[in-house]
């Protein structure tokens, strides 16, 4: 009895301090919360080249992404489909808060309405989007209002790019990466402009930015994508950015092998930005 107890008293002195100091630094460094969102699904999914769909990709790229954060014990990172397709986590919010995602998204776009006409807020000209179907569009809102909820410090949306064309078997005029991010209107702008500009310096150091004039060298404000917050849906702390990688017709793309290796290039160029803006860059 004696023993055992030595025994514990023993281990106790040399744990307890231990575990004081794990509750010291993590006390003032809670864990960084990011949501991955690699664009569309498999009933929906995007654009298409050559057989090779973008939801295909942007899910291959946003895994790397994922798992790669997921290894670095200061974020706590999420992401919204897998191979299997939505995650529980997801799938269960689109299907059980379905009304519930329907008010916010009307209620978002009655507000943006009257501010419009009021003039506090003033409707600039975007770069022209496809247009998603309307399940596709309660899905987006879906997202940043479990975004808002989870309370999440950044949200990345990840796809391959195209424009409105004749014959989409052909290789396109553009090429590059484009990192969109909140218009300076918007509430959660400023801090999603200074990650988007960590990501896109680290992207630039491998891969040109685009060169399609309306993305304006690879770095566009946007104020009428529902993935950066568009009429006010993500609140001030939720930094958001869209980055569309390249055009799905480039090179670089075009073999399996070419693509496993920008996967890697473009996930260790993201992660560095992310890494940067979050714990480098602060004054
Ligand atoms: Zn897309």
């Amino acid at each position: 009895m004696k023993q055992i107890l030595l025994k514990i008293i023993f281990v106790g002195i040399i744990f307890i301090p231990i575990s004081f100091i794990r509750a010291e630094t993590t006390k003032n460094e809670k864990p960084i919360k990011i949501l991955i969102v690699p664009g569309h699904d498999d009933k929906n999914w995007g654009t298409e080249f050559r057989g090779v769909r973008e939801a295909d990709m942007n899910l291959a790229l946003a895994t790397q992404i994922y798992d790669s954060l997921k290894k670095d014990k200061r974020f706590d990172v999420y992401i919204t489909r897998d191979s299997q397709g939505y995650t529980k986590e997801f799938s269960d919010y689109f299907s059980l808060q379905k009304d519930n995602i329907m008010s916010f998204e009307t209620d978002a776009k009655n507000k943006q309405e009257e501010e419009i006409k009021n003039g506090t807020f003033v409707k600039k000209i975007n770069v022209r989007h496809a247009s998603a179907k309307p399940e596709v569009v309660t899905m987006l809102y879906g997202v940043d209002k479990w975004a808002n909820e989870n309370k999440m410090d950044a949200v990345l949306h990840i796809h391959f790019n195209d424009y409105p064309r004749d014959d989409t078997t052909k290789v396109g005029k553009y090429k590059g990466f484009t990192v969109y991010v909140p218009e300076k209107q918007m509430v959660n702008s400023k801090e999603s402009i200074n990650f988007g500009k960590s990501i896109f310096k680290q992207l630039s150091r491998k891969y040109i930015s685009s060169t399609y004039e309306k993305e304006k060298g690879g770095f566009v404000e946007d104020q009428s994508l529902i993935a950066l917050g568009s009429k006010g849906t993500l609140i001030d702390s939720v930094r958001s950015v869209l980055v569309e990688y390249g055009y799905i017709y480039q090179k670089i793309f075009n073999t399996w092998p070419k693509r496993k290796v920008a996967y890697k290039n473009m996930a260790d160029l993201t992660v560095t930005g992310i890494k940067n803006y979050f714990f480098a860059n602060k004054k």
